[in-house]
Order: structure tokens, then sequence, then C-alpha cells
């Protein structure tokens, strides 16, 4: 069975061809400047196959760009499958499904109608989700199509956690509560730290730190997320490449006033030129942070500085939503990929049992046991696989299991 997983943006679409039983990727690749003018970018991986980088494609819609994934896959020379036929679902990201969607779901008129009621929830990604959902139906009409939402697997916090102090009825009438984001990224890592320590999920108490561009940390006790730093929105909550987080909401009301700021305008500041970018001044990607950092960049010092720090007390506050920690995982982009960040936000959390051995960090992108022998909590590195697990929900809804 091949799974076709899409994750469409507003002018983007990311997508990967798998066999969710084997886990073997097919392909995978980006379309880029949909609606603009369109580039492509196809990575099979097949033997003797070519890839393709960033070539113009003409894509005015999002329909186009599935064709141009579609051809190209089933193409005679470098495609990586004879026709369409042997794609059997598609599996879709879905940024927000609201308190609807506690799992995966397979799409007909009633979800997508519940998919279209979350947008005032994400209004800049549900609507570009549903472009692609749109956009396959009409290009591969009769596939089956599952929504794999990015909201789902935090539907299991209880009140206390998801609750903001604010009239109760901005809740009931309003849906404003907390709902949490990387969920198919914190369930992948958590399932799988369970897998390789061979323990069983339901008695374990799991911190999964999820940080990339945006980020996130969650609390996971018995397999289920009972706490999560983001929030209503994926502002919330750590800072990030150039998103705040977590501020005194007064600060909104004070720039309008004393900066004659829009409230569009301080939005747009507070998601796409504060965090990383913001303080440092210099780059909201952490490779140019520490590159700038270790030239003596004191405002690129102050902001991974600032990062780390936030991050550190997190994982305090998720162990003690759980009233203790037996794993911590790091994932996505920096958890991944720098040993350096990775020991700074876990130095001095020894208090609780984990010590980070210096020299089994020193890894990238590979799954890897990074404690000490002696640390009663094992911190782990396990890059993520959202598509598997979008992949592996399609193939199960699909099938009926
Ligand atoms: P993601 O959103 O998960 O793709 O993560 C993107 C972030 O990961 C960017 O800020 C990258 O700079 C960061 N990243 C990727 N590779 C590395 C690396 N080797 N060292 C530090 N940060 C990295």
């Amino acid at each position: 069975m091949n799974i076709l997983v899409i994750n469409a943006g507003s002018s983007s679409l990311k997508y990967q061809l798998l066999n969710p039983k084997t886990e073997q990727v097919l392909a995978k690749g980006l379309c880029e400047r949909i609606g603009i003018d369109g580039k492509f970018t196809y990575k099979p991986e097949v033997e003797g196959k070519q890839a393709l980088k960033a070539i113009d494609v003409a894509m005015p819609t999002h329909a186009e760009a599935i064709k141009t994934v579609l051809n190209t896959l089933i193409d005679p020379e470098n495609g990586v499958i004879a026709s369409m036929s042997e794609i059997d679902a598609v599996g879709h990201r879905v940024v927000h499904g609201g308190e609807k969607f506690a799992c995966s779901v397979l799409i007909n008129d009633d979800v997508m109608k519940a998919i279209e009621d979350c947008i005032p929830l994400a209004p800049l990604h549900n609507p570009a989700n549903i472009t692609g959902i749109k956009a396959c139906e009409e290009v591969m009409p009769g596939v089956p199509m599952v929504a794999v939402f990015d909201t789902a697997f935090h539907q299991t916090m209880p009140p206390r956690a998801f609750t903001y102090a604010i009239p109760y009825e901005y809740y009931t009438e309003d849906s404003i509560r907390r709902y949490g984001f990387h969920g198919t990224s914190h369930y992948y890592v958590s399932r799988r730290a369970a897998e390789i320590l061979g323990l069983p999920i339901e008695v374990m108490k799991i911190v999964t730190c999820h940080l990339g561009n945006g980020s996130s940390v969650d609390a996971i006790a018995g397999g289920k997320s009972i706490e999560t730093s983001m929030g209503f929105t994926p502002l919330d909550g750590l800072p990030m490449g150039t998103r705040c987080g977590s501020i005194d909401v007064s600060i909104i009301e004070y720039l309008m006033e004393n900066r004659n700021m829009s409230i569009d305008e301080v939005m747009s500041t507070l998601n796409k030129k504060s965090g990383m970018l913001g303080v440092s001044g210099v780059s909201s990607d952490f490779r140019d942070l520490e590159a700038a950092a270790a030239e003596g960049n004191e405002r690129a010092k102050l902001a991974i500085d600032m990062f780390c720090y936030k991050t550190h007390k997190r994982i305090g506050s998720a162990a003690a939503a759980m009233n203790g920690v037996d794993v911590l995982i790091f994932t996505a982009g920096v958890g991944e990929n720098s040993p350096e960040l990775r020991e700074k936000i876990a130095s001095g959390l020894d208090f609780m049992g984990i010590k980070i051995d210096h020299g089994k960090n020193q890894c990238r992108g590979e799954e890897r046991i990074i404690s000490t022998d002696d640390s009663r909590v094992k911190v782990m590195v396990i890059p993520t696989n959202e598509e598997l697990v979008i992949a592996q929900d399609t193939a199960a809804l699909v099938s009926g299991k």
C-alpha cells in the first residue's frame, strides 16, 4: 500500500509518497511559489532515479501543483510508480481540528464542513489545508483521503490545563482555550521512545521537546498529552524563530498606543519579527545564530541563552505537571541537530535526575540515548517523522482497522 502525504500551505505544498507498512519512502519533495510562478523539487528515494531541485514549473493553483507531483511520480524515466492506481490513499496534515477531532478521520462532506468551521481558529493554516484537500479531490477523484490534525493528540489535556483564566463564556461561546500543536510529532517521538526502550507507554512519564522553527514542549503521561506549551494558537509558549512565545498581553495595548501601531501590525510583528529574529536582529535560523554568537555577537548570544533558559524552565514545568519524568526527548531541526543547545537546555536539571553525557550527545539527526549511565531520566534524540504517522493513520482508516 502506498500513501501520498500532503502538507499544504498557502503557497507551498510538501509531499511524500511512502509505504506505511515497510516505512519505505519512495519519493518526497516540495512545490513552492504556487500562484506566483512555481518551483518544484523532487527527491526519489529509489536507486537510479534522478532528483529535481527547485526547477521552474508553472503552478497557478494547488491543483496544478498536485498534477505536477503526480506526473513526476509516474514519469517513465524518473518516477517511482507505474500509474496513479498505485496510490491507495492520501493523508493530509490539517493544522486545526478544534475540539471536534481527537483523532484522524476519513474525509467526507461533514468533515470538510467541520474543518471549515475551524478556520477562525487557524485563519492562516486551515484555508491552505482545505485548498490542498480540494485540489487532490479534483485531480484524484475517488481516491480516499484522511485528515490528520496537529491539535488532535492534545485533546486529552484536562480542563485545568486547557482553560484560560478569562470569562468562562469565552470558552463555551468562542472556543477560546489551549489547543496545542505539533501533536503528530509529540505522538511519534513518545511512541518511538517506548519502542526503543522496550517499555509500555501506559506507565511512562515523557517530556518531549519539539524544537525547530516552531517549538513546543509536551508532557505525556501514560501515552496521553496532559500539558503543552502552545495554546490557542502556535504563538504561545516558547520563543521561536520569529514568534514571541508567551508574553504579557498588556504589551499589545502598550505598543498600539506608544508606537501608534495597528492591531494587524502588532500581531504581524509578534508572529513574524519577534523570537530569535527580533531579539538577535541577525536571523530566525539557529545555525546563523550559533555562527554569529561564536563570532561574539552579544544579541545572538542573548537570543540563544533566552531560548535555552525558557525551554529549560518548560521541561521543569512539564515534569511538575506529571509529578516526575522518566524520559526526556529532543526532536525537530534544533532538537535533533544541535548538541550544544541540548546540553545548554538540560544543564542544571540534574536535580531532576537529568544528566547528559557530553560524548554520547555529539550526534545529529539520529536516534540515540544521550544520558549518562547514572542519569535517572533517559535523555533521547529521536528524529521526528510526522509523515509516517499521517501515512499509518491514513492506511488504518482506509483499510477499516
Ligand atoms: P524545523 O522547523 O524542525 O525544520 O527546524 C528548523 C530549525 O532547525 C532552524 O532554525 C535551523 O537552523 C535549525 N537547525 C537545523 N540544523 C541545525 C544544526 N545542525 N544546528 C543547529 N540548528 C539547526
